[in-house]
């Protein structure tokens, strides 16, 4: 018997017919002779909608009862599942993150999973029940409940594929896998077969909002094969897994993705000597603002120019720290940009193949597009360019390196 994970989001769960196609769903599986662990969301939009309320009593809630509230959502739809398996013949069970031990710091509203007592959903699943757990919360040493931060349910299900050593764990959601780019900024986006957990990371951060970061960290470290794939649809999904050696055929680039949420900031002027860049970005830290792109021309005559971008958000804040660090600094100028987007190619391919660079910044000077900022990692090259410009460009790279 193979043992699978399944983890169900909201839009899967988000009404009552929806719950008997995912029962319908289950029990066909467990009739291909599969046991079968599942993992739930709360119903669409219910997270939100018990965040509305908390904040109508208050802004700064406390964060042990926010999660006891918010936790709620996904008790819900856990019996609800297994009401209609019931209904359809299937033996199930469901569980809260407390009643299957999943022990968590005490980080209330972020907490992160330390460890999981497998043995009751061990002991369910020989006695050929499915097991429903509710996804996004766990329980601390002192007893109490706790929740893993938004999208954390995908967490709970790796976290449970992790310790079950289940065959796969598969995020049914409501796209049928991972794109090439955004379809609906590119109509000939194609789906990937595989893709790598190191590409799928760089992938996540950059925006492409499929699975949630920290469960793609986990399942890489525990090497839980991923699988995203639709509950709407029939279709094999995007595999996501460690890196295959004998894999020569496979693409240099796997995707494109990109982000709007940016903004850039330069210091024109600075002096060009030790602890200056320290200067510079300490303030924008302890400000707790985060830096992505950092840039440091070389200097010419005593002095340099320093470049970053951060999120959109936090533009204003960070332009004002700048400015009064101008004058602490004795810097010429502060300039700002907040209409940029970043547009990054991902690949492990990138590693042995030289010649990536050359042909992306063509495809966009073909376009007539100017790049603002470049920076490169082993398996990523990104640049900014100005946001109106950002569809063109993805369109632009995503046929320059055939990926349709
Ligand atoms: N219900 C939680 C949220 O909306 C957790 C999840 O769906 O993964 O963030
Ligand atoms: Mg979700």
């Amino acid at each position: 018997m193979t043992l699978l994970v399944q983890k169900y989001g909201g839009t899967s769960v988000g009404t009552v017919e929806r719950i008997k196609n995912v029962a319908a769903r289950i029990k066909g599986c467990r009739e291909q002779g599969q046991d079968i662990v599942v993992v739930l969301s709360a119903m669409s939009g219910e997270t939100n909608r018990l965040l509305r309320l908390s904040n109508e009593i208050t802004t700064r809630p406390i964060p042990r009862e926010l999660d006891v509230l918010l936790s709620t959502g996904e008790q819900v739809t856990i019996a609800l599942l297994c009401m209609a398996l019931h209904e359809q013949g299937c033996e199930a069970r469901s569980y809260t993150g407390a009643q299957v031990h999943i022990r968590t710091d005490s980080a209330f509203n972020k907490a992160r999973i330390l460890e999981i007592d497998e043995q009751k959903v061990r002991s369910d699943i020989a006695q050929g029940r499915v097991v429903v757990v509710a996804g996004f919360q766990g329980v601390d040493q002192g007893g109490n409940i706790t929740t893993l931060g938004r999208g954390g349910s995908d967490t709970t299900a790796v976290a449970l594929a992790a310790a079950l050593k289940a065959e796969e764990c598969q995020i049914y959601t409501d796209v049928d896998g991972v794109y090439t780019t955004d379809p609906r900024v590119v109509p000939q986006a194609r789906r990937l077969e595989r893709i790598t957990f190191e590409e799928m990371l760089e992938m996540a951060s950059l925006g492409s909002k499929v699975l949630q970061i920290r469960a793609v960290e986990f399942a890489s470290k525990y090497d839980v094969p991923l699988r995203v794939l639709s509950s709407f649809e029939e279709g094999e999904g995007t595999l996501i897994t460690e890196e295959e050696q004998q894999d020569m055929e496979r693409a240099v680039i796997s995707g494109i993705a990109f982000n709007r949420d940016e903004a850039k900031l330069t210091i024109l002027g600075v002096p060009d000597q030790p602890g200056v860049a320290h200067q510079i970005v300490g303030p924008i830290g302890n400000a707790n603002i985060e830096l992505d792109m950092i840039i440091q021309n070389v200097g010419a005559d005593g002095t340099t120019d320093f470049t970053f971008t951060v999120h959109r958000s936090d533009y204003q804040k960070a332009l004002d720290i700048l400015r009064k660090l101008a004058d602490d600094l004795g810097a010429r100028e502060v300039e700002g940009d907040d209409k940029i987007a970043k547009i990054s190619l991902v690949g492990v391919g990138m590693r042995s193949h030289a010649g990536i660079a050359s042909t992306m910044f063509r495809a966009l000077a073909e376009e007539g597009i100017n790049i603002r900022m470049i920076s490169t990692s082993e398996i990523k090259i990104s640049v900014v360019v100005d946001d109106k410009y950002l569809e063109l460009g993805v369109r632009a790279l995503h046929s320059a390196f055939q990926l349709e």
